[in-house]
């Protein structure tokens, strides 16, 4: 029987009449079914979210929300192992990835549990006799739209501000990976949380989706998907000026200097653009290597990239799964070889692989491309998949020109020892996220987020606090 939705406190069929197949990325095959939400739920949902906002959710005090937050951390962990593996069925990721992400779901709502504690206003000194303070209210009715490619992570670190800062939030999951969210939901039922606070809806983006977003009373929206996405919903809900936060695509520079630790740069990299096959928006998709160091670079990453085990998703060993889909792997297939087209040399990879244990998946060995211009459509835009494209630099100020030539600016890495240089790339680079000597730097408690079509806002730390609620200004006259 095909999973049910959950709204307004209760599993039910979605009205959609029609059920969403979801398939296992090794097989193809299907092995689950979702029944598919309509408009007219999400109009149910939403008068429901409205309704369990202004009924007390909205004004409830913090500590009470906390102890919400908590329950459903210790929920997440009680069945870290379970959601895991059906997170690793469904997007096709290695399970020692999917636990490291679910158990950091569970540590993104105790996070936001004590965050809300200290979340609060200011006082301020104004030019009038009396108190100038400021005061943070929810919302309202927030809907989270998610992607397929870290489903519960991503979905986690929206609902658990959101519902931190007192709103009502209406979950939809990408259609490929909605398993994960309906998890959650079942958790937050245990939890006990009040109907309507917490729905989960699933169906296409062009149904549900837009409905979500064209509502007038969804004050709200936080979404993380395609940067051509971001630009419609930024348009739909402009008409309403309503709340809109994006998290949307990437082309991240990873630049090696000549003076960087190669070793640690060179073995650790590859699992910063292949890490989740490439299907990363902060994938280290373009390395600017100084040509001083390029072949000694180029040699290690390329022998480091061949160590990496692919394989089955649910194997301990594999670190490289699957693609979600068979179009996702063939959209990386047609930019490989339209670099090639282009003037790259393909030294590694880009190949389908057919062995009769992985042969039904849609399994691509990590490709690596030299000889890359900055100005080529493969380094230019966003693959989704395993594509590394090397780009040699000479003079430092070039290579920064270049690093911020790119309508992305979401993350990126800086290899060097010398401090004053990591500084002052760190500060030229033109991206919201940025890693020295490690490609990593992204927490609970640090913002995360985009410059330019990267995305709008920022996720993480009390800045999502900040993105769901509304700040309000009271002066209090006290003279006589
Ligand atoms: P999409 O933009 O296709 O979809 C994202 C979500 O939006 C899905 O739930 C989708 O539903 C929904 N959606 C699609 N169209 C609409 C619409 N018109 N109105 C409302 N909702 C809609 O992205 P992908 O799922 O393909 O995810 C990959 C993209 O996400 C990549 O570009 C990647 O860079 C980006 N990303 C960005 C991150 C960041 O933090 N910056 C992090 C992770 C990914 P449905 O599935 O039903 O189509």
């Amino acid at each position: 029987m095909a999973k049910k939705l959950f709204i307004n406190g209760k599993f039910v069929e979605g009205s959609a009449g029609k059920v969403i197949q979801v398939t296992d990325p090794h097989t193809n095959k299907v092995f689950e079914e979702v029944s598919e939400g309509s408009v007219e739920d999400v109009r149910t949902m939403v008068e429901a979210a409205e309704k369990a906002f202004r009924g007390g959710w909205g004004t409830s005090l913090p500590h009470e929300r906390a102890a919400f937050l908590r329950r459903i951390a210790a929920g997440i962990r009680d069945r870290l192992e379970e959601i895991s593996r059906l997170e690793s069925m469904n997007v096709g990721k290695p399970i020692g990835d999917s636990r490291w992400e679910v158990n950091a779901g569970a540590e993104l709502f105790d996070y936001y549990a004590g965050a809300v504690a200290i979340f609060g206003g200011e006082t301020l000194p104004v030019s009038r006799p009396g108190v100038d303070l400021t005061f943070r209210q929810p919302i309202g009715v927030a809907a989270c739209i998610t992607p397929w490619n870290y489903p519960f992570m991503m979905a986690c670190s929206k609902v658990a501000p959101a519902l931190a800062a007192g709103n009502s939030v209406i979950l939809k999951p990408a259609s490929y990976t909605p398993l994960s969210a309906l998890a959650l939901a079942e958790i937050v039922e245990k939890a006990e949380l009040p109907a309507g606070v917490l729905q989960v809806v699933c169906g296409p983006g062009s149904t549900v989706g837009n409905a979500l977003v064209e509502h007038p009373l969804v004050g709200k929206i936080s979404f993380t998907g395609e940067t051509t996405t971001g630009a419609e919903l930024l348009r739909k809900s402009s008409d309403r000026i309503a709340r809109l936060s994006l998290e949307l695509g990437g082309k991240s520079p990873n630049i090696i200097c000549e003076d960087a630790d190669l070793e640690r740069a060179a073995s650790t990299s590859p699992l910063a653009v292949f890490g989740n096959t490439g299907q990363d928006c902060c994938a280290r998709s373009r390395a600017f290597v100084h040509e001083k160091v390029l072949d000694e670079f180029v040699e290690r990453f390329v022998a480091a990239t061949k160590k990496l085990v692919i394989g089955y998703p649910l194997d301990d060993k594999t670190e490289v799964g699957p693609m979600v889909s068979r179009s996702q792997r063939q959209i990386s297939l047609d930019y490989i070889q339209l670099g090639e087209k282009e003037g790259a040399k393909r030294v590694h990879g880009g190949e389908v692989i057919d062995t009769p244990e992985l042969k039904d998946g849609n399994y691509l060995t990590p490709a690596v491309l030299v000889n890359v211009r900055n100005e080529m459509r493969v380094a230019q835009e966003e693959i989704f998949g395993p594509v590394l494209c090397v780009i040699p630099y000479k003079d430092e100020a070039e290579m920064i020109r270049q690093a911020n030539h790119c309508k992305y600016g979401l993350s990126g890495s800086i290899w060097t020892r010398d401090v004053a240089r990591a500084l002052r790339i760190a500060k030229a680079v033109e991206s919201g996220v940025l890693s020295v000597n490690c490609n990593n730097s992204v927490f609970n408690e640090a913002p995360f987020g985009g410059f330019k079509q990267s995305g709008i806002g920022r996720e993480r730390g009390l800045y999502a606090l900040e993105a769901f609620t509304e700040v309000k200004n009271v002066f209090i006259w006290v003279g006589s």
